[in-house]
């Protein structure tokens, strides 16, 4: 079998002409008509391309032999659905040709399912423009999502990576609606009464998935670029629908910015004379690269310095750098087919940490990222059900679940190991030889290692390969001697339970060591063996993976581990939180126990650093998730967790001072967040009256940053009530942010009937029938779906509401990115196999090839935690009695 499923390579496309009009607000139909300059190399009587969710109604291809045109007419078509691909049928046999033209006359439907050429339902916050589609509720608006495989769905074409060709394209709109594609507007010409037809400038050599096209009413905020392309400032735009353009003022002062800073990082220039940034209302993913028009969740875009979360402040920096990456990483150099999807995504997730680094070096986002990114990359790597960065994808449509914590954080984090190795600056460079050569076309993992050698005078690929192209990350085995210590690698799986066949992997190691008698700073020393032994080690103090700049788990001696807790002013942020993320994944495995993480985080009571704090108390999270079912382990957490942020959470009180830094005022909600869920009397009390101020009186007399904090101690004391409020502040409530903060708060109610009554309908009832105030978009259907699943009481009630409403379920997640994500978030906390076989019965007479690959996962993190609890809950229950927390 060849190891991808591709459409036939006799015909190859190289230009798009295509016009898209008689938009039906009513029956959401569309018409369209593409022209296709392909050339034939045999003669055919098929042609197939993809088309999905269309209706072709006729076809004509045009030979030119150079002295004649001959025309080719059909009106037959087949479609294979399952593949998403159909047959033009013609009676008579179509020369070979290098210039001969297709075209399609088709119709279409603006679904909504946040695929293809979709709406988006809005609550508009001032009045619109006459002609924008309404209802009762809501205002729509329109836009494309095309990556993976969904071009096809708004317009018959050849729907593959490497298949990139230039595009014209053209809509006809209302005259007072803003349309908008990849590149600028080039003309406008009346088409009918209260109509225009837009046309837009040639887009570059691109593939499919990328083009875009956009109409709504919209407005923008604009600033220029600082560095001139090819003379001229280059435009950047956020544009919103009417009454939202201020709340884009914080992404549009940080993309021109990054434009230029990758233009000169990279040294290749921004390659669009515009950039155009999209906040969308309804949307699978964060964000899509379109080139030349990005589109966005609104979270992702928007940020009201009065009334959002600070957080969303580093979001929103973020995903602007990262799709920005893409315009040349994705865009101008193109993976050449799925499988090297890594290519595109571990970038960008590099090079989006790097220019938010540059433009907040205070935000110390290098050890946010070690505590998130890499967390969560390790998280999904130790399972056996993980899969390698590089992966083989037959079908195209495969993909989507691709698109996960290893092509994005494993690849960053193995960039991010190669970067610490060669310097940013050669780095850099490396990349730079990779887009000049490939411009334009498409690449192969093995094209940047080249690029990369070329710059370094390193063997990257010899480096590198082991890290992308096989599964999984080593675990570091130490034994110390007097003065030397020797080390070992194995794969890591979280489980424990690494079989030898599993095992055959031998990684390059860069080892970070600091601690060399006689020796300054950090050693540049690597293991690139199975084992060895590096003498001269001072015995009082050493580390390795210094800075956690290599993805690997390193597995101290207990003494070690101990001694390295009373020298933590000898360790760096990063030091700290993975060693933090280390001790705990050692536990959850077995190499180590919950008794060793408490005693190492017992000693960061006086921690000042908000990312340290957070690598604590998450790792605290985890054992609470793990043992919290058992109520004593419940309470003996609960009070270790409360002793160790008191001192913390008195010293930083409830006032936000406007001078303090950002990392501050993040520490102050994470601290006083976790005092209330751990049940700290002062701080529920506090937060408590606060929401009760708002509740009564409607003001919101608290910081926007507290809202989470205030929410959770409502519905921890008063759940009937918090649930309703927070209900309506999700509907009502005008802060965009703020509605995944309802969710999120909403989603740890612990009382059943609430859960049954209030919480599950909300969640997976579709609106119409239920009203829009009771409905969850799709879109956002994660954000309380897996705080329920992370809830000790909702989990089982959730999960058979799922097996209950199943096919409910599946008609409101249409798109399989949204169900597949689904999935995963709501079945993988279970703490006891038998729920692996209860998934395993539930799903085996369903169609799960959207999630197959995911169901392997939640398995597999159910064993792990179910191993995790059965072996230490007596572990715990003794640390815990013996360190007077439990009596
Ligand atoms: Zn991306």
């Amino acid at each position: 079998m060849a190891d991808r499923d591709i459409l036939p390579a006799v015909v190859k496309p190289s230009h798009y002409d295509l016009s898209i009009s008689s938009l039906n607000f009513s029956n959401w139909s569309y018409q369209g008509h593409v022209s296709i300059n392909v050339s034939i190399s045999e003669p055919l009587k098929e042609i197939v391309l993809n088309s999905l969710e269309l209706t072709l109604e006729k076809a004509e291809v045009a030979v030119d032999s150079g002295k004649s045109v001959q025309s080719f007419k059909t009106s037959t078509f087949s479609y294979d659905d399952k593949k998403q691909r159909a047959t033009l049928q013609f009676a008579e046999e179509i020369p070979a040709s290098q210039q001969a033209t297709l075209a399609i006359s088709f119709k279409g439907t603006i679904n909504n399912d946040m695929a293809g050429f979709y709406r988006s339902k809005y609550k508009p916050v001032v009045p619109a423009a006459a002609s924008v589609p309404k209802d009762e509720t809501f205002h729509y608006m329109f836009s494309t999502q095309f990556e993976a495989c969904d071009a096809r769905r708004a317009f018959p074409c050849f729907d593959e990576p490497r298949l990139k060709a230039t595009f014209d394209f053209q809509i006809e709109t209302p005259e007072d609606q803003v349309a908008l594609s990849n590149m600028p507007v080039k003309s406008v010409t009346k088409s009918r009464d209260g109509f225009q037809t837009v046309t837009f400038e040639r887009t570059p050599v691109m593939s499919t998935y990328l083009l875009a096209w956009a109409m709504g009413d919209f407005e923008y905020v604009e600033a220029f670029t600082g560095r001139r392309y090819n003379g001229k400032q280059i435009p950047v735009r956020v544009y919103t629908t009417r009454g939202l353009k201020e709340q884009g003022r914080w992404a549009l002062e940080h993309a021109p910015k990054t434009i230029d800073l990758f233009s000169e990082s990279f040294g290749i220039d921004y390659p669009l004379p515009k950039s155009d940034l999209l906040a969308v209302h309804e949307f699978t993913h964060g964000a899509m690269e379109n080139w030349g028009l990005v589109t966005y969740r609104t979270t992702a875009v928007l940020f009201d310095e009065k009334t959002s979360d600070a957080r969303y402040k580093n979001r929103v920096a973020y995903v602007v750098a990262h799709e920005l990456a893409h315009q040349w990483f994705g865009n101008l150099v193109t993976m050449d087919w799925w499988d090297e999807l890594w290519l595109n995504e571990s970038f960008a997730t590099w090079a989006g940490w790097y220019a938010v680094n540059e433009f907040h070096p205070d935000w110390q986002v290098w050890a946010q990222f070690v505590n998130e990114g890499m967390e969560m990359a390790f998280k999904l790597d130790g399972m056996r059900a993980s899969h390698p960065v590089h992966v083989p994808v037959q079908d195209a449509l495969d993909v989507n679940q691709i698109f996960d914590h290893i092509s994005y954080l494993k690849g960053c984090s193995t960039l991010r190991m190669l970067v610490n190795h060669l310097g940013v600056k050669t780095f850099l460079q490396g990349v730079g030889v990779y887009l000049r050569k490939h411009a334009y076309g498409n690449a192969k993992t093995e094209y940047l290692w080249q690029a990369l050698s070329e710059a370094s005078g390193a063997n990257v690929n010899e480096l590198m390969g082991n890290w992308i192209e096989k599964i999984g990350h080593p675990l570091i085995t130490v034994a110390e001697e007097p003065g030397q210590i020797s080390i070992k690698q194995n794969r890591f799986l979280s489980t424990g339970d690494v079989k030898p066949e599993e095992d055959e992997t031998v990684w390059w190691v860069p080892l970070g060591l600091q601690g060399k008698v006689g020796e300054q700073g950090i050693q540049t020393l690597a293991l690139t063996d199975r084992d060895t032994t590096i003498r001269d080690i001072d015995d009082d103090f050493y580390k390795l993976n210094s800075n956690a700049t290599g993805f690997y788990r390193t597995n101290y001696p207990p003494a070690r581990l101990a001694k390295l807790g009373t020298q933590l002013d000898r360790l760096t942020n990063e030091d700290k939180i993975s060693i933090i993320g280390s001790t705990a994944d050692l536990a959850f495995s077995g190499y180590g126990s919950p008794a060793s993480l408490l005693s190492f985080i017992q000693g960061f009571g006086g921690e000042t650093n908000h990312l340290v704090w957070c690598a604590v108390l998450d790792s605290l999270n985890g054992l609470k998730s793990i043992f919290g079912q058992d109520d004593d382990l419940k309470q003996g957490l609960e009070n270790f967790s409360l002793k160790l942020v008191d001192n913390a959470v008195a010293k930083i009180g409830w006032e936000f001072s406007e001078n303090e830094d950002y990392l501050t005022g993040l520490l102050r909600k994470r601290l006083l967040l976790h005092a209330v869920a751990n049940r700290h009397t002062a701080a529920s009390e506090k937060a408590l009256s606060l929401f009760d101020a708002w509740v009564s009186q409607g003001t919101t007399a608290f910081n926007p940053n507290l809202r989470t904090v205030i929410y959770r101690a409502a519905i921890r004391a008063k759940p009937a009530e918090a649930v309703k409020v927070l209900k309506k502040e999700w509907y009502n409530g005008s802060s965009i942010d703020g509605k995944e903060l309802c969710l999120s708060s909403l989603g740890h109610t612990r009382d059943p009937e609430l859960i049954k009554s209030e919480l599950l309908p909300f969640l997976f009832d579709l609106s119409p029938p239920a009203p829009a105030s009771e409905s969850i978009p799709s879109g956002d259907m994660h954000s309380l779906g897996s705080p329920l699943a992370a809830n000790s009481v909702a989990r089982n009630i959730q999960w058979d509401y799922i097996r209950e409403n199943w096919s409910k379920l599946t008609t409101k997640m249409a798109n399989p990115v949204v169900l597949d994500r689904f999935v995963k978030i709501s079945l993988n906390k279970f703490v006891d196999v038998k729920y692996v076989s209860e998934i395993e019965k539930f799903f085996e007479d369903k169609d799960t090839s959207s999630f197959d690959r995911t169901l392997e996962q939640v398995k597999d993190a159910i064993r792990g935690r179910a191993a995790y609890y059965s072996r230490d809950r007596d572990v715990l229950r003794e640390w815990l009695k013996a360190n007077n927390y439990l009596s």
